[in-house]
């Protein structure tokens, strides 16, 4: 296994609280460095995206913080929307536009970088991969055609490694 396929997709017993806490502590240096807050509904959010690595909808946010919020209370979705607004804008959390859901970035790339969604149809977790110099020859057939790019967002449906050597080992 290189690092590669461990970084995309961590190991299925990999230390999550240690990955979660990585991803909020990059989360509050980030918006420290922009001069943007992460209040508490907006931190509430991330934490719920980050409970695994897999893709959660408006509505599955709201019920993971219903159920394990601080306030035990179901926000209301333009309060989840807003909040979700906000870490987009913030490069914290992409959209999975196949899945209308969302998911974690712990990644500091730039705005404009070109992201390749890996999702795996088995478990259902969402890697990120290197882009591998395909940014640029995207962006530069889109500018042949007379098109300005913006931020170019990839999905690309699969079986990640974890599934494919389970399968494999007959499990
Ligand atoms: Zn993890
Ligand atoms: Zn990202
Ligand atoms: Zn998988």
């Amino acid at each position: 296994m290189t690092n590669t396929s461990q970084t995309v997709f961590p190991a299925p017993d990999h230390d999550h609280e240690r990955c979660a806490n990585a991803a909020i502590a990059h989360a509050e240096a980030h918006c420290a460095a922009r001069a943007q807050r992460l209040t508490p509904i907006r931190r509430h959010v991330l934490e719920a995206l980050l409970a695994s690595h897999k893709p959660l909808g408006a509505y599955e946010i709201i019920e993971h913080l219903a159920q394990h919020g601080p306030a035990q209370n179901r926000p209301a979705p333009i309060t989840i929307y807003r909040a979700l607004d906000f870490l987009r804008d913030n490069g914290l959390v992409h959209r999975i536009e196949s899945r209308n859901a969302f998911v974690a970035c712990g990644h500091n790339h730039g705005d404009n970088d070109l992201v390749v969604f890996l999702i795996c149809e088995k478990c259902g977790a969402v890697g990120e991969a290197p882009d591998g110099g395909a940014a640029e020859a995207l962006k530069a057939s889109a500018r042949a055609a007379g098109f300005s790019p913006k931020s170019p967002l990839i999905e690309i449906a699969g079986v990640c490694s974890h599934c494919r050597e389970s399968r494999s080992a007959g499990v």
